[in-house]
């Protein structure tokens, strides 16, 4: 299993951030925060991270073009990348997975079905 210590949060919906980031930081993550797809890619310039949690629906930048700028970028290629999406619909899915995201959880989700099935993802990897 990855050991996964720092987690890059990115979400367009502050509340959301609060909500998971507080979560994952009382989990033991060490959680950076970033409201969509270019300011992530700007936070992955200036640090790694072993997770990105990639909200898909977001201005300026969207977690799909953003996934694809990391899976291009030998830097950061190897970055494990898991899409937040609201949409569970198998068309969404698959365009997140050609995008490169290694993974997917679909929201609404409570904090606590976060941690649930951010383990079981991990474990698989
Ligand atoms: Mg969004």
């Amino acid at each position: 299993m990855t050991s996964i210590r720092t987690i890059l949060l990115v979400d367009d919906d502050s509340r959301l951030r609060d909500l998971y980031g507080g979560v994952l930081r009382r989990a033991g993550y060490t959680v950076t925060d970033a409201e969509n797809g270019a300011q992530a890619i700007a936070c992955l310039r200036d640090s790694g991270f072993d997770l990105v949690l990639m909200d898909v629906n977001m201005p300026v930048m969207d977690g799909l073009d953003a996934t694809r700028h990391i899976r291009k970028n030998a830097q950061t290629r190897a970055t494990t990348v898991i899409a937040l999406t609201s949409n569970a619909m198998p068309e969404e899915v698959a365009k997140g997975l050609d995008a490169g995201c290694d993974g997917y959880i679909v929201k609404p989700l409570d904090p606590e079905e976060l941690l649930r099935e951010l383990d079981a993802i991990l474990v698989t990897e």
